[in-house]
């Protein structure tokens, strides 16, 4: 170990129990939830074999009024709830580390739309859960029901320990729970002895925490997850005000303090709008008002941030969920002295789309998560090769590099040949737009991988032919020779191409990510809703353009939305004098104008431009792979598989996700079945 690191393995003492070391996985969601319990247990254990001292489930509800669906959440209804949560908890044990669990009511914010129950609030209040656009309210929550809640979160805690659990959360962060709801004066107007006050407002928590110590603080920690600031300003909780206040008022109850920011997006904040330790200016305060100990989160991936943290007293424990998720190995990396091995977060929350669209967990630099059950896959092993076979991959892009990377692992001899000078394809590329530089880790830490295997090589600066590679006598080929941005704007519901798409001043996002400057009154076309679109019209908007952005979609970067960035994304847009034309569709191109269609109203609509750019569907580049197949249908090739981008363009998650995928299952046997294990519900 580094001793420099030190610091990150000593024990903490939370309560009854001791974390064996600082490295701690704060609560996180991740589509499985009570669905998928043999899945959830299997990801939670790999991260405590990866040395994480203390592993979390993810939310959990604790009684049926308190209903999420259709979300994927933990659930602890009542005892038979408990075997599926009690699994995890045991796989956490067995590698040395504590198990934690977080309780949560989520009043207002649960849907209950599988329970059917009445939601519970401070005051009658639409929901605001889901889409944030729910039908329905909650009823004000009377003190007879309050009493009921504390019943049920004790019935709760004492079910968690049953359960195996060591640290037992109460939970008022993200705005989720009808703790907080109470705690704020946005939603508590009560003039009873839970209003009015902030002692008053606290009472809640107070009583949660005060009921879950005195049914299992004998041998659970109890913890506080706590957000000490909500970036509402003055609407909101403020860490210099009534956050700070909150943490005194009960600052010695818990015994362990978990603090972040709110709304989740806030506190999941992407890496193109905040950086490593972002939270530290508004946690910086607890650790000087309680005694006890302090975890807070910040996208921390580097052993240096993390050890600054601890010795400048502003957490005892660091907390991770990101982090965790593309490194459930990076504290046991750390610990062996192999940082530059540590696969760092990128910070782009593809993990948290999969929570959103009721998904397993996934992640971009991390294409074992999620898979660790249902196909038995481990982030730091794979199979040992088969046989002595040779194999080129061709395309050094996202899918390409993690394909030659995990061959490698697996003791092939591998080439990988790559056209450009530099490897790292779409990646190399994009990170080099505005906000997504730490995009690039995708290539970092392959090419550091790759750069450790003596068995793979790497050939820059070679553009291979179907006639080179069966020249050299390749048996085994990868193509992973990536995608090319339309020219015609054929995509989504629009398969005609765009009338006038042939003129010079017609762009695509690969001619201005190749250095293509368009200057005046540049109109962006987004027909492809996730980040292209405003990053492109963010660089050109800075390059001192006159931008207009139009999509067919209600919203502009209308799936950012599942990463938590829309709404940001559109103020940073608007910031920067970018005019949103949400619901137009781009009909023909002039020479010196565009002609839109409003959406709703079928209203045509010009716009005078210079330029236009089209971020439309993509073309896969397979025509080498087209090339190759007769080669494999008269035997010059054994095998030859087209995976990421050239087989279906996709985002950069899907692509190194293909790529192992590939490499995992080279000269294995292929099975029509289906390729892995599912949790179905057992009937009796
Ligand atoms: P993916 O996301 O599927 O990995 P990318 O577009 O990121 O796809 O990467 C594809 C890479 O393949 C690019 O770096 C490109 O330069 C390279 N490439 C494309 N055709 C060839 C070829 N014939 N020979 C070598 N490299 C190629
Ligand atoms: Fe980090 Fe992206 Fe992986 Fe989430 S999906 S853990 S943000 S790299």
């Amino acid at each position: 170990m580094q001793n420099d690191f030190a610091i990150l393995f000593e024990p903490v003492q939370i309560g009854p129990v001791v974390a064996p070391n600082r490295f701690y996985q704060v609560p996180h969601c991740n589509g499985m939830g009570h669905r998928m319990p043999r899945s959830l247990a299997a990801m939670r254990a790999t991260k405590a074999a990866g040395g994480w001292g203390v592993v979390c489930t993810e939310e959990v509800e604790i009684h049926h009024s308190s209903d999420v669906a259709p979300y994927n959440e933990g659930r602890l209804w009542d005892d038979g709830d408990i075997p599926a949560l009690a699994i995890m908890a045991e796989a956490v044990h067995r590698h040395g580390a504590l198990a934690g669990i977080e309780l949560v009511y989520s009043g207002a914010n649960g849907s209950n739309l599988f329970s059917r129950a009445t939601a519970l609030a401070p005051r009658p209040m639409a929901l605001i859960s889901g889409s944030g656009f729910e039908p329905g309210q909650a009823r004000r929550a009377d003190r007879e029901d309050l009493r009921a809640l504390r019943r049920w979160h004790r019935a709760a805690a004492l079910r968690a320990k049953r359960a195996g659990f060591d640290i037992v959360y109460c939970y008022a962060g993200h705005g989720l729970s009808l703790p907080m709801h109470m705690l704020s004066r946005r939603f508590n107007d009560r003039t009873d002895e839970y209003g009015g006050s902030l002692a008053n407002r606290a009472r809640l928590l107070r009583e949660l925490i005060e009921d879950t110590k005195e049914a299992v603080g004998d041998s659970c920690a109890v913890a506080v997850r706590l957000a000490v600031d909500e970036l509402l300003g003055d609407d909101g909780i403020t860490h210099h005000d009534e956050g700070r206040a909150i943490v005194e008022l009960l600052a010695e109850l818990p015994d362990l303090w978990d603090v972040n920011v709110s709304d989740w997006s806030n506190d999941s904040a992407t890496s193109r709008f905040a950086k490593e330790g972002y939270q530290e200016p508004y946690i910086a305060t607890v650790k000087s008002l309680t005694s006890k100990p302090v975890v807070g989160v910040g996208r921390y991936t580097t052993p240096e941030a993390m050890a600054a943290a601890v010795r400048r007293g502003l957490v005892d424990l660091v907390g991770a969920a990101r982090p965790s998720i593309a490194d459930p190995f990076l504290p046991e990396k750390i610990r062996a002295g192999r940082v530059e091995d540590i696969r760092e977060c990128v910070g782009c929350n593809i993990c948290v789309s999969a929570d959103s669209k009721l998904v397993p967990i996934r992640c971009t630099q991390n294409p074992t998560m999620g898979e660790e059950w249902r196909r038995g896959w481990h982030p730091e092993q794979i199979a040992p090769r088969k046989s002595d076979a040779e194999v080129l991959v061709v395309g050094g892009g996202p899918a390409g590099l993690e394909c030659a990377r995990a061959l490698g692992q697996r003791g092939y001899r591998v080439a990988l040949a790559e056209a450009r000078r530099e490897p790292g394809g779409r990646v190399l590329r994009e990170a080099r737009l505005p906000g997504l530089a730490e995009w690039r880790r995708v290539i970092d830490w392959r090419l550091t991988q790759i750069g450790k295997l003596a068995n793979v090589e790497l050939f820059p600066g070679s553009p291979m032919r179907a006639a080179d590679i069966l020249e050299a006598g390749y048996a085994h080929v990868f193509v992973a020779t990536g995608a090319t941005w339309r020219r015609d704007g054929v995509g989504r519901g629009q398969w005609r191409p765009i009338a006038g798409h042939g003129q010079a001043h017609v762009l695509t996002p690969d001619d201005i990510m190749d250095g293509r400057a368009p200057a005046g009154r540049v109109l962006v076309y987004d027909n492809d809703h996730f980040y292209m679109g405003g990053v492109l019209a963010e660089r050109l908007a800075r390059q001192g353009c006159h931008v207009t952005l139009a999509t067919p979609a209600p919203l502009v970067s209308y799936w950012a939305q599942y990463t938590l960035e829309q709404e940001r994304i559109q103020r940073q847009l608007l910031g920067l004098g970018v005019a949103l034309a949400p619901q137009h569709t781009l009909l023909a191109i002039g020479a010196a104008g565009a002609e839109l269609a409003d959406a709703s109203s079928g209203r045509a609509v010009d716009l005078d431009c210079d330029a236009v750019v089209l971020v439309t569907d993509r073309l896969p580049n397979d025509a080498l792979y087209h090339e190759l197949r007769p080669a494999l249908a008269d035997r010059r090739l054994r095998s030859l598989r087209l995976i990421g981008d050239a087989a279906a363009p996709h985002i950069i998650a899907q692509a190194v996700f293909a790529g192992h995928l590939a490499a995992r299952e080279f000269e294995e046997p292929a099975a029509d079945e289906t390729p892995f294990r599912v949790e179905r519900a057992l009937l009796a």
